[in-house]
């Protein structure tokens, strides 16, 4: 173990920015973890797999190949030898990632790969099982939150300046259900452990989020 650092929490609270910000200062790679359970969720949608087929989804993460590639310091996700980056970031993926990562086979086979870069070399690994189940003998461990309220309104915020059309009434719920998702499922579910530093960014800039974790590691 090389001591990464493993940063929890839930949808929009400011995880990766903060975690890829952490790991340019401190000069090590940025693994997202969430964009391997996307990259599952597109490898099933393409193969005509429900997002809630627990069986079919066990049976694919058993043949499918994903991978994970840097390319210009840029994480790339690879499904069977093919980039599908691009195809990460809609609405139907966040939601079948969520889906998807309720299958215990799904979550075992991703922690297994996560675990493998963690053991290789230090990372900053963002998502919402790091602390509890990936990593939990890291010393180096925060889960970063803010209210509902206030993520609904950074990604408002985001779709607006990307030119995006956006309904804040629809994002604040797609919040909400994401994070019921996480944090009720099963297996390995979203919370905080009591020896991991929770830091609250509601009230708090990007910049001091950073500097309260730097101040630790
Ligand atoms: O972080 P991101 O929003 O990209 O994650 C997408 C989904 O993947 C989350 O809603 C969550 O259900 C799942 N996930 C997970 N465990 C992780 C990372 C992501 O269950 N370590």
């Amino acid at each position: 173990m090389k001591q990464s650092i493993g940063i929890d929490g839930p949808a929009g609270a400011g995880k990766s920015t903060i975690a890829k910000r952490i790991a340019s200062a401190l000069g090590i790679p940025y693994l997202d973890t969430g964009a391997m359970y996307r990259a599952v969720a597109v490898a099933a949608k393409r193969r005509g797999v429900s997002f809630t087929d627990e069986d079919a989804l066990t049976h694919l993460v058993g043949v499918v190949d994903v991978e994970v590639r840097y390319e210009n310091g840029a994480q790339h996700m690879l499904i069977d030898g093919e980039d599908v980056t691009g195809e990460l970031r809609t609405e139907e993926i966040s939601q079948g990632a969520s889906l998807v990562s309720r299958v215990p086979a799904v979550r075992d086979r991703l922690s297994d790969l996560q675990r493998e870069v963690a053991h290789r070399e230090r990372v900053v690994m963002d998502g919402r099982d790091i602390c509890t189940n990936v990593i939990p003998d890291t010393p180096y461990k925060f889960f970063v939150t803010a209210s509902a309220e206030e993520r609904a309104n950074r990604r408002m915020k985001q779709l607006v300046e990307q030119g995006q059309s956006a309904h804040y009434d629809t994002i604040l719920a797609d919040i909400i259900r994401r994070d019921k998702q996480d944090s009720e499922r099963a297996y390995k579910p979203l919370y905080c452990g009591d020896d991991t530093k929770k830091i609250d960014t509601t009230n708090l800039t990007i910049e001091e989020a950073v500097e309260a974790i730097l101040s630790e590691v």
